[in-house]
């Protein structure tokens, strides 16, 4: 079995062969968390997963890390907005993040380092860079120097994405792509930790080459994130680990396309801004997670209601044609596997069960377990029993034991106002609830 991916550092498809074997490693640049997350968050999320999944599948040590970025202006802003710490703010968006992701099937990451905690292994990687002479320190700001590093852009081609691209703005700096190392606390983020360069805050991108050094070596196989991070984000992260290591950090860089609603940009004021959760009201995390998966990663995904619906009327045959011969069993369907090996094609994948549902219903009945089996392994779906997929099919049955946690909770706490309005809201969904010595019990009518 060969897997082979696009890598957007060589423009080409590859044959991917790990470093180590025994030990296959990847990175993928996380959410920075202050807010529920979206439609956009998720993509890279469920794409990632899916190939984890196969590395899994191949290789019998796999490790993913995945970072969760807590120090951002944006943090702070919305810590001023709710008039919260901050440390409350990214510990609750890391929650629902993984709440939510949860939700959608994805399996939990090996490492997932907190850019807070790695203030002093980033500031060893500072001083590393500034040693080696590539960075430069200007009114308590230190930058990285892109005119010294003479491979910079090798990913991005930068000198034709420059002129556009979204780059900080600063009089200090000697050249326009150089970009910020560390600097000082200030009224967009007055939070510092204490430095050789004085009270301040790392920039983003070093947190990237400061964590997958810790974690993943020098080197490590894979490189992951949305294509909007190949610049600046991704060439930065390279030019900081090169000037330490010597060495190009990952192999492979792998990226999704962008993620669009109803063909525009996403965007809150447009009103066409999709959290996960609030789908997750509407539409079965299996659903979520098929909907995203019927586009090839690398192309654009044009987010819709309409799309969710065609992805639950997927599942919805899936389900119909094991229901009565239900059975998971322990093979993978080996075309399904040559689909995700070439370059992850899952949009093939999913046609090719498709097939295989209509030879189902052709009476080949002896197909189901391989065909859950592989639905399950692979794409991350069909792992609901029939019976739960028919029950929940309205609403997502996950979310359902936890409103009935919380009411359970509620009504401990004798706030009976609260446990009655959970119980509107489930009814409101068609779900009636009956409590029982045992617990709460659920019926969808
Ligand atoms: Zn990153």
């Amino acid at each position: 079995m060969i897997i082979k991916l696009y890598n957007s550092l060589t423009h080409r498809l590859e044959e991917f062969t790990p470093i180590d074997s025994n030990n296959v490693r990847m990175y993928v640049c996380g959410p920075t968390v202050y807010d529920r997350p979206h439609i956009g968050n998720a993509r890279p999320t469920v794409i990632f997963d899916v190939l984890y999944r196969l590395l899994k599948y191949k290789y019998k040590n796999v490790t993913y890390v995945r970072n969760i970025t807590d120090i951002d202006d944006k943090i702070y802003k919305a810590s001023q907005e709710k008039n919260v710490d901050i440390k409350t703010i990214t510990n609750e968006a890391t929650e629902m993040y993984h709440s939510d992701t949860l939700a959608l099937n994805v399996l939990p990451v090996d490492v997932e380092p907190h850019a807070t905690d790695h203030i002093i292994e980033i500031i060893e990687f500072i001083k590393k860079i500034i040693a080696n002479g590539y960075a430069y320190e200007i009114n308590g700001h230190i930058y990285f120097d892109t005119v010294k590093f003479e491979k910079y852009g090798q990913l991005s081609n930068v000198n034709e994405r420059i002129s556009g691209a979204r780059i900080e703005v600063s009089d200090n700096k000697r050249n326009s792509a150089d970009f910020v190392l560390w600097k000082p606390a200030d009224d967009n983020f007055p939070i510092g930790w204490d430095s050789p360069w004085g009270k301040g805050r790392p920039g983003w991108h070093i947190e990237c080459s400061a964590m997958s050094y810790k974690y993943l070596g020098k080197q490590f196989d894979i490189h992951g994130g949305g294509c909007d991070l190949i610049f600046p984000h991704h060439e930065n992260e390279i030019a900081q680990s090169y000037v330490v290591n010597d060495k190009m950090p990952a192999k492979y860089w792998i990226h999704n396309g962008h993620v669009t609603v109803n063909g525009t940009k996403m965007s809150k004021s447009l009103g066409n801004f999709f959290t996960i959760n609030d789908l997750l009201d509407e539409f079965p995390g299996e659903v979520i997670r098929l909907a995203l998966l019927m586009t090839h990663y690398r192309s654009p995904i044009n987010f819709s209601k309409e799309l969710l619906v065609k992805a639950k009327n997927i599942l919805n045959r899936w389900y119909t044609a094991i229901k009565n011969n239900y059975r998971c069993g322990n093979d993978i369907d080996k075309k399904a596997l040559d689909a995700l090996t070439n370059d992850l094609n899952t949009p093939m994948l999913i046609a090719y069960m498709s097939d295989i549902v209509s030879d189902i219903n052709r009476g080949q009945k002896f197909l189901i377990p391989t065909f859950v089996n592989t639905a399950r392994s692979l794409l991350g779906v069909m792992t609901l029993s029939p019976e739960d997929w028919f029950k929940g099919n309205v609403v997502n049955k996950k979310l359902i034991e936890e409103e009935i946690a919380k009411r359970t909770l509620a009504k401990k706490n004798k706030d009976y106002i609260t446990a009655d309005e959970i119980r509107t809201k489930l009814l409101a969904k068609g779900i009636t609830l009956e409590d029982t010595p045992t617990g709460t019990q659920w019926k969808h009518l």
